[in-house]
């Protein structure tokens, strides 16, 4: 079969035929129907070398984001029919510890001697015709469209597992919500916080095509440049926005969130560009938190899916065929690529 494969760090991904994989003891065989490239991917075979933070080796089949129908099940697993669709809850932790067992895989107790960190980040993903998942990390989709529901695994996820833990900022009337980076993972953001929230949302990024859709979804935008955070701060009527979430993660972006947020807002950086941010206690509001985020568990993600049932997540899918997923890969790094680019095999 054909495969998306990350052969070394500072190389730009192959498609090659590799074998198709059996399930394992516990595992089930998906027929992909969708795989997300998503910008972490890029950071991967871009910026990362032996020493990266993720301690990921290669080679692997690229996709940490999909969907597939059962193709077959391996030894021990039971209640799952062929052709049945399901989304793939992409960490893996050992499946024992305390953060395991509340299905938070993602800060696993094992996770320095766990084998890979997830399907698509160690361990072979989902830029395949088929892939093999354990099968406790599958979430059933239904009757939904489970091709466009691929970016639900980490463009809806990771937003969305970001967003509940800042919704005690913006509980109540009046408040302000802030979205940097308005990509595959924001533009789902922006609905998130539609759904979740009563709050305002103001959106910003590079490129004009990008803030027009987030306009469309409701929010308010703001260009970037040099009067960006007065501009935020005058919608607020001066007091801030009570949560932001920087989908970029450089230090600008950290630097005009930081400024525009109120008094006890909280700032989540979710880009993973990993640049400082200087802070002292006369520059920043009082009581502003600063945190970062890590993807999200697998309950969120029966959440995510219900919410993608009732329409309330509607992913921005560019479909690619597997012929021309590396061009989908390349749109990404040019930045050409508008909501998600789903590889369909
Ligand atoms: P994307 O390429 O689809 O979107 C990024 C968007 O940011 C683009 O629209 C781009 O124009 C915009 N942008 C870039 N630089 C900007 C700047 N300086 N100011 C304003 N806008 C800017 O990327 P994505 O797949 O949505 O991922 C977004 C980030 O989130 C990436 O860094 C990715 O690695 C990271 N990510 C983190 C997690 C996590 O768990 N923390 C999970 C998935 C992705
Ligand atoms: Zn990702």
């Amino acid at each position: 079969m054909r495969a998306v494969v990350f052969e070394n760090f500072k190389t730009f991904p192959s498609l090659k035929d590799v074998e198709k994989p059996t399930p394992g003891p516990g595992e089930v065989l998906l027929k992909v129907a969708g795989a997300g490239a998503c910008h972490s991917d890029v950071a991967i075979f871009e910026d990362f070398d032996e020493n990266n933070p993720a301690g990921l080796k290669p080679e692997f089949t690229l996709g940490h984001e999909n969907s597939g129908w059962v193709e077959e099940v391996g030894e021990g697993v039971t209640g799952f029919e062929k052709g049945d669709a399901y989304l793939v809850y992409g960490p893996i932790g050992c499946g024992r510890c305390k953060a395991c067992s509340r299905g938070q895989d993602t800060y696993c107790e094992n996770a320095a001697t766990n084998p890979y960190l997830a399907t698509g980040l160690g361990r072979d993903g989902g830029m395949a015709e088929y892939m093999t998942v354990p099968a406790r990390n599958l979430v059933p989709l239904g009757e939904a469209d489970p091709i466009n529901a691929a970016p639900l695994s980490d463009a809806a996820l990771t937003p969305y597992h970001a967003i509940k833990l800042s919704l005690g900022h913006l509980d109540g009337g009046g408040k302000f919500a802030l979205v940097i980076g308005l990509g595959g993972l924001g533009l789902i953001a922006v609905q998130i916080l539609k759904a979740l929230t009563g709050a305002t949302i103001i959106a910003t990024d590079m490129k004009e095509e990008a803030m027009a859709e987030a306009e469309k979804l409701g929010a308010i935008t703001v260009p970037g440049g040099e009067d960006q955070v007065a501009k935020i701060r005058e919608i607020t009527g001066g007091r801030g926005v009570d949560a932001a979430f920087d989908f970029v993660g450089v230090t600008p972006t950290i630097g005009a969130a930081m400024g525009a947020m109120a008094m006890q807002g909280r700032l989540t950086v979710v880009g993973i560009a990993g640049q400082p941010h200087s802070w002292s206690f006369y520059t920043a509001p009082y009581e502003v938190e600063l945190t970062s985020t890590y993807w999200g568990t697998i309950e969120e993600l029966h959440e995510v899916a219900q919410m993608y049932r009732n329409g309330q997540i509607v992913p921005q899918v560019t479909r690619y065929t597997m012929d021309q997923a590396l061009e989908a890969y390349q749109a990404l790094v040019d930045g050409k690529i508008s909501g998600r680019a789903v590889v369909v095999p």
